[in-house]
């Protein structure tokens, strides 16, 4: 059976959970094969985790140059692993560089691209949600190997124990004129919360956080829970909160087991970003507020009085 080609998102030294998702979903179609683009020794060090995870191959694609360059080695890496196995499809993680990767990567092999998937069967038919969240649809790559970019928290991830098949790709030269070459790295100031993408529990605050500062009963509820922080564009527009935890259409999609949205209006831009989560808790004193239709638990009321109520119940079990 050809290999479903998986893209490893990592830090270098650990898988990040997405990743296992992605292992989970393409055991649907195929046999996976984790495509790991790094510094040399990266493939060895994440390769048995992948292997536990489900995948049947390691696909090291390692240069020097890798992390110096933005995307254009895992495009070149994903477009050489598909002509040199021949894949039956590729998988990506529909984070804000797997959307630019799997793009490129489609356009290069004259592919059809399905974006965000949250679901996909045994046929290569995936469910998406589409147009801000208005509908939801099924679609089929007709034309070349469907590229998929998968949205995070919507597989459950599974351990298969097994051995994966070890094999290098020599990678080309990164053409320097053709990309963009990373001069500086910072890590995101997140803490010990877990990665947006990747948390069980999200609690995001919006404009009714009313400032900075306001997002403090945002942080204590989030850590209460072990969960991480989102924001709406209008609070990170107004500067409350930094754009990389920006949640919605033009910010990260994520489906965690628990979406709690506080002082969120719920415009259709931002429910196209969180309307796939588990189970929702909105809290607004608008009663009219759209969100609270969504909600699975609709609370109408002051997120000050309400929130660090929620915070205490939380801590004291
Ligand atoms: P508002 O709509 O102003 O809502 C604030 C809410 O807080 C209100 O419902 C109010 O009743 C409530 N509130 C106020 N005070 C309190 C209190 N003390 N206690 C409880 N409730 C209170 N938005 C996103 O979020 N993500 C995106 O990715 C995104 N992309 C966009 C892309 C485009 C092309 C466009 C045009 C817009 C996009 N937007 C996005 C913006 C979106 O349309 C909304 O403007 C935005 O989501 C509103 O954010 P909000 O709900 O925080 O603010």
């Amino acid at each position: 059976m050809p290999d479903v080609l998986v893209l490893v998102d990592h830090d270098g030294h650990h898988v990040n959970k997405s990743t296992y998702e992605l292992l989970a979903a393409a055991r649907r179609l195929g046999d996976p094969a984790a495509l790991v683009v790094g510094t040399p020794g990266t493939a060895a060090r994440l390769g048995e985790s992948l292997a536990r995870h489900g995948a049947t191959g390691v696909l090291a694609a390692e240069s020097a140059e890798a992390a110096e360059f933005l995307l254009t080695p895992a495009v070149d890496a994903l477009e050489l692993a598909v002509r040199e196995t021949a894949a039956s499809a590729v998988l990506v993680s529909a984070t804000t560089d797997g959307r630019e990767v799997a793009a490129r990567l489609a356009a290069r092999l004259d592919a059809g691209l399905l974006i965000d998937a949250v679901d996909l069967d045994a046929s290569g038919v995936v469910t998406q949600i589409v147009f801000g969240g208005s509908y939801t649809v099924r679609s089929q790559v007709t034309h070349g190997i469907p590229v998929i970019t998968v949205r995070p928290g919507s597989f459950e991830p599974a351990e298969h124990p097994g051995t994966a098949v070890e094999r290098t790709l020599t990678l080309p030269a990164v053409d320097p004129a053709a990309s963009a070459r990373v001069t500086d790295r910072r890590a995101a100031p997140a803490g010990d919360r877990p990665g947006l993408t990747e948390a069980a529990v999200v609690v995001s605050g919006g404009r009714g956080v009313a400032g900075a500062e306001g997002f403090e009963v945002v942080e204590e509820l989030a850590d209460a829970m072990g969960g991480a922080v989102g924001a709406s564009r209008a609070a990170v527009d107004a500067g409350y909160y930094p754009h990389q935890f920006q949640v919605g259409q033009t910010g990260a999609s994520v489906s965690p087991r628990l979406y709690v949205a506080l002082g969120i209006s719920g415009a259709i831009q931002h429910l196209a970003g969180m309307q796939t989560s588990k189970t929702i808790v909105a809290v607004n004193k608008d009663p009219e507020a759209p969100i609270l239709d969504l909600a699975d638990y609709a609370v109408v009321g002051d997120l000050f009085a309400v929130a660090p109520q929620l915070t205490r119940e939380v801590a004291a079990r």
